[in-house]
């Protein structure tokens, strides 16, 4: 899609700032009401998604340039996360963070983008990954697993394990208990020891091109591997693979789980028995693409009726967030014995960000853990001992919040907790 695309979409903002809130008829009280970390860090309505809206059609209509550095920190200072678009379209009908993804993708071609984001699609190129400073190879985390590697011997499913996981060691316990729990339910599982970035986060940056090229690598690995099912325990890639791919027309009929999907349908199917007590008291942090981003894409061709706002031809389905990944990880941590779970304040798809989104833990690292910061607090409020997520890129920024900060709060990912019951 272009810009131009969402054009209308973009005078459609009637400026009524509902993308700054969460919904008021879901409101728990009179704390954690903002859900846009950007307007609520930055306060001045161009860092809102209806002020992005605004400087997209100013910029269709050259009343500003591509080249401006205030343009640049107005549109790179915003983690991407999708609730801008979910609490507009509580009420409206109309595209927030697609037009959002196409002004970055403006920016890309107008070479207007912060210069460490550029050094990462740079990677991306020469190196296959986003991520500059592994302290691992790939593959090394599951060196002594026994697990196949699927591009050599066939298997019946494949775990992804994501470059941030793979290249930190200190994220290693999530996957490795990820294999050791499908080789407990005796699954035929295998990894590929090279494997390579899915580009996800390349497009979230606005390097569109980049991604999709990094997705068509991917796909004839997958292909060529005969690969029915892929299962990943990180939410960006989880997006990736399950609504990129079908966007990108790539994905095939590949099946792709979560691994809270997958590992609750074990725990359904008594393959996986958690009968190991975990007493402790836990608050569930959904990760922006596993939740509100991570309903299935819808392919849509149309327009409006002419003269009309909200009229389509033909009708539009519109991905509003609320069919994203949300039981599946509950239902895994409620099937812990002793685990007691408390919901914060904003759950689902009017979560607050984790912070790390769009490329802003690399290019603003500050507003990052400002923004983690905010979430650390309200999972305080809850009075759990520990944050539970779905994504290394949350864990990796709460961990590292935390110990910069004085919250006393543990982090884990929602199969390191299951892994401590049934292994
Ligand atoms: S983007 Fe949507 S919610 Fe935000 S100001 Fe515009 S119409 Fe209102
Ligand atoms: S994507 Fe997130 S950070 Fe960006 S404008 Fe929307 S709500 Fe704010």
């Amino acid at each position: 899609m272009t810009l131009d695309a969402y054009k209308e979409d973009m005078m459609t903002c009637c400026r009524c700032s509902a993308c700054k809130f969460v919904p008021l008829e879901t409101l728990k009280g009179y704390d954690h009401v903002t859900v846009c970390p950007s307007i609520a860090r930055f306060d001045y309505r161009a860092y809102s998604g209806g002020g992005r809206l605004g400087l997209g059609v100013a910029l269709l209509e050259n009343k500003i340039d591509y080249s401006s550095e205030k343009l640049r920190d107005v549109v790179y200072n915003c983690q991407m996360c999708g609730a801008c678009d979910v609490s507009c379209k509580y009420a409206m009908d109309m595209e927030v963070l697609e037009p959002l993804s196409e002004i970055r993708a403006e920016m890309v071609k107008h070479e207007n983008v912060p210069a460490s984001l550029t050094k990462l699609a740079a990677a991306l190129k020469q190196n296959g990954t986003m991520v500059l400073d592994a302290a691992a190879g790939r593959g090394e985390w599951a060196k002594d697993l026994a697990v196949k590697d699927y591009t050599r011997e066939q298997t019946d499913i494949v775990f992804h394990a994501g470059c941030r996981t793979s290249s930190d060691p200190s994220l290693w316990n999530v996957a490795r208990s990820s294999i050791k729990l499908m080789q407990k339910a005796g699954v035929d599982v295998g990894i590929s020891f090279g494997e390579m970035c899915c580009g996800g986060r390349a497009y979230q940056m606005g390097f569109q091109s980049e991604s999709a090229e990094q997705a068509k690598r991917y796909m004839a690995v997958l292909k060529k591997a005969g690969v029915k099912t892929l299962v990943t325990g990180c939410a960006d890639c989880y997006y990736s693979f399950k609504v990129l791919y079908e966007k990108f027309g790539l994905k095939n009929d590949i099946e792709v789980l979560h691994t809270s999907e997958y590992f609750n349908n074990l725990i359904k199917e008594k393959k996986l028995l958690p009968t190991k007590p975990v007493d402790m008291t836990v608050t569930y942090h959904d990760p922006c693409h596993l939740g509100r981003q991570g309903e299935d894409y819808i392919h849509w061709k149309g327009s409006r009726v002419p003269g009309q706002v909200i009229i389509f031809d033909p009708p539009k389905e519109f991905r509003r967030g609320d069919k994203g990944i949300y039981n599946a990880p509950r239902e895994v941590l409620l099937s812990i014995p002793g685990l007691k779970l408390r919901e914060m304040d904003r759950h689902k798809e009017f979560a607050w960000c984790c912070g790390a989104g769009g490329g802003v833990r690399e290019s603003n690292p500050e507003y990052a853990r400002w923004t983690a910061t905010e979430r650390i607090n309200e999972a305080a409020c809850t009075e759990a001992e520990a944050i539970v997520s779905g994504c290394p890129g949350c864990e990796s920024l709460f961990t590292d919040t935390i110990k910069q900060g004085s919250r006393n709060l543990k982090v884990y990912d929602i199969v390191e907790l299951l892994a401590e019951s049934v292994l």
